[in-house]
């Protein structure tokens, strides 16, 4: 079985001990084939590059402004992004997230996301979308889908315009997304006890719609909460996949891996 993780921090110094040996080693054993690095702040971008370069065919990188980061941002960065993402395989995670209002409002987040998704327009590029919500209020979907009909024109060339990262909603999000051509990026989250509500918007979905990540260091499967997380743990999560929507697992690793390949648009 080979899987990717399509959605990595391993630049996040959670790994500076052990970074060159799970790359090398862990991973491989594992049945890792790939790992999609994000770098989503101006200071990520050249790490996450340099990670892709230092491990090709194995690492790759995307690249954008996650909206926690938007007061980060100067006049330079956006044409250094520009220049950086021929080299990006999707511009991400960009989006809006509703916890951190306190860091970056939501005319700052606002700002940055239409940036960010007409960056992605005119780069031809698939994005990664990050939408985070405070509580039970789903106000903050409503608004990201407005602005990608306003701002965003994913390429006709793409296989998938994109992927909800973190799928973290109802069935009715999940519908959205899917009607706007992205998948749904599936991590620990759907693993975790309490959230069924995650399972059955996913078996609507339908096994087709979904790819795997870790969203690493944060967010490990259930049965491995607290630890660190890592692509390692990608075939377990695959196994709650498969148990769940009651699938052998090699067909979870299978569908997966290809349609992680076709959205990230791999040789
Ligand atoms: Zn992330």
């Amino acid at each position: 079985m080979q899987f990717i993780d399509s959605h990595a921090h391993l630049n996040d110094p959670a790994f500076d001990q052990d970074r060159e040996t799970l790359l090398r080693t862990v991973l491989p054993h594992a049945g890792l084939v790939a790992s999609v690095e994000i770098g989503c702040s101006p200071q990520e971008w050249q790490p996450a590059l340099d990670l892709s370069q230092k491990y090709p065919g194995f690492v790759y990188p995307v690249l954008g402004v996650h909206p926690e980061y938007a007061p980060l941002m100067q006049a330079s960065h956006l044409p250094q992004l520009k220049g950086f993402l021929p080299r990006a395989v999707a511009v991400g995670e960009i989006g809006l997230d509703y916890t951190c209002l306190d860091i970056a409002g939501k005319e700052l987040q606002q700002q940055m996301f239409s940036q960010m998704l007409q960056l992605a327009t005119t780069e031809r590029k698939p994005i990664v979308l990050h939408v985070r919500r405070a509580g039970e209020d789903y106000d903050v979907y409503e608004d990201c889908f407005n602005t990608l009909k306003r701002e965003w024109v994913p390429s006709p060339t793409l296989t998938h315009a994109g992927v909800l990262h973190c799928f973290c909603a109802r069935y009715e999000e999940a519908k959205r997304a899917l009607d706007q051509g992205l998948l749904l990026g599936i991590n620990g989250c759907f693993t975790y006890k309490k959230n069924e509500y995650i399972r059955e918007a996913v078996k609507k979905a339908g096994l087709d719609k979904i790819i795997l990540e870790t969203d690493c260091p944060y967010l490990s499967p259930q049965g491995k909460r607290g630890q660190r997380n890592d692509p390692s743990n990608i075939p377990l999560l695959a196994q709650f996949v498969a148990d769940y929507l009651d699938v052998h697992v090699e067909e979870v690793a299978a569908v997966a891996t290809q349609r992680t390949k076709q959205l990230y648009c791999f040789p």
